[in-house]
């Protein structure tokens, strides 16, 4: 089968190709070129044209949270069997949004791995998923009462058995949480920070911190961790740092506006006023999150830091990896709808060591495939007019069942 559209994003943040095609044999990419050569290369495959629309890599969503029942007012209900459920159905929404892998930041323990199991089995149509599976944290530190989803540990041999423990799972990358909402306070010890990252790199796997203030953001970034989560008290001194060390950036923008446009949708207004307790908290938190991401994402961007697509969308009235959101708010703080993109295919497949075979139109790439009306190049809202989604060289059936 060859594939063919108007243009072509190969998900390097720049190119686009014109009256080119895709190959696509045994569920991979087998060539890339101008539609002519691949019509002679091979004159007895069946062509499907796709006129005026973009046809690009799978989406990915580097941070999500397949499962995240404990977010919701009815999470008392939520047993694992209704848990998994829940990721099943999460799984076909990002599915049918093309986001064709997600790196999954944290889910109870060893739902991922039965997630995962599920696909191979064919039981369920779900996302390439990597993950981690639980996130660690200190005793009492931020998220220590996701039950199920965290697991609290102290010292640094303990943190070196708790990587070793997710590992067990299946897991490819370690999550660390340490910065609470309270300002200048890290939880993690730089040596227990060095130690979960020096034990997860020395067994051949990466690490994700969850890092928003100071100082936790300089001792995330001195640890050497691979992609820092949330960042938004980063300063410009410490993404040139991250730069030289190869730190990736997931700012998670879209889930800090989707938080204050909800609270806006109940109060019926956009400010402060008539707000108190946790409502007025949030508040000023979230606010302040969307000020820095406004001050600085651009001038973040242009250090060359490399950018990932994160959703981080948990709750029970929030659409589930909306990338398109995620990449709609960089284009709207002056990224280019290309890089933008390559944040949600290029730059994601590179971090997660999966260079050429998912994030790009390239031969011998997974033909994970995403097809959308209109020009995606010049109008990041084009990514919601999903036309087709290819998944190892199959298309789905739209919408899933
Ligand atoms: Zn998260």
């Amino acid at each position: 089968m060859i594939l063919t559209a108007k243009r072509l994003i190969t998900g390097d943040g720049e190119t686009v190709l014109q009256n080119s095609g895709l190959l696509l044999r045994d569920g991979r990419i087998a060539a890339v070129d101008t539609l002519s050569c691949l019509q002679n290369a091979y004159p007895e495959e069946e062509v499907l044209d796709y006129g005026e629309a973009t046809i690009l890599p799978g989406l990915i969503d580097m941070h999500a949270h397949l499962a995240y029942w404990q977010a919701r007012e009815d999470g008392k209900d939520f047993d694992p069997y209704l848990t998994a459920c829940l990721a099943l159905h999460n799984a076909k929404t990002a599915l049918q949004r093309g986001v064709t892998t997600l790196r999954d930041v944290y889910s109870d323990d060893g739902l991922c791995r039965q997630i995962v199991r599920a696909g191979e089995k064919g039981l369920a149509t779900v996302p390439r998923l990597i993950y981690c599976n639980r996130a660690l944290c200190i005793t009492g530190g931020i998220d220590w009462q996701i039950t199920g989803g965290t697991v609290q540990v102290d010292g640094e041999w303990e943190c070196r058995k708790a990587v070793r423990r997710e590992l067990r799972t299946g897991a490819t990358w370690i999550k660390v949480m340490t910065s609470n909402r309270t300002p200048g306070v890290a939880e993690f010890t730089q040596q227990e920070l060095d130690a979960i990252v020096d034990e997860c790199h020395r067994l051949g796997q990466r690490a994700a911190a969850h890092a928003s203030l100071q100082p936790a953001l300089q001792m995330c970034i001195d640890a050497g961790f691979d992609t820092i989560e949330h960042g938004t008290e980063l300063t410009l001194a410490q993404v040139e740092q991250m730069c030289q060390r190869g730190i990736a950036w997931t700012p998670t923008i879209f889930v800090h506006r989707f938080v204050l446009d909800r609270l806006a949708r109940r109060t019926g207004r956009r400010d402060e006023v008539g707000l108190s307790g946790r409502d007025l908290q949030t508040y000023h938190l979230y606010h302040r999150s969307l000020r820095c991401y406004a001050d600085n994402f651009l001038r973040f961007a242009e250090t060359g830091v490399t950018l990932l697509a994160g959703t981080d969308l948990v709750f029970a009235d929030s659409p589930f990896a909306a990338v398109s959101e995620e990449l709609r708010c960089m284009v709207d703080l002056g990224l280019s709808p290309l890089r933008a993109i390559a944040a949600a295919t290029g730059n994601c497949a590179r971090v997660l060591g999966m260079q050429g075979e998912i994030g790009t139109l390239a031969a011998g790439a997974q033909a994970d495939l995403l097809v959308v009306d209109g020009d995606a190049a010049a109008e990041i809202g084009a990514l919601e007019q999903v036309r087709a989604v290819y998944q190892a060289g199959r298309s789905l059936p739209l919408p899933l069942v």
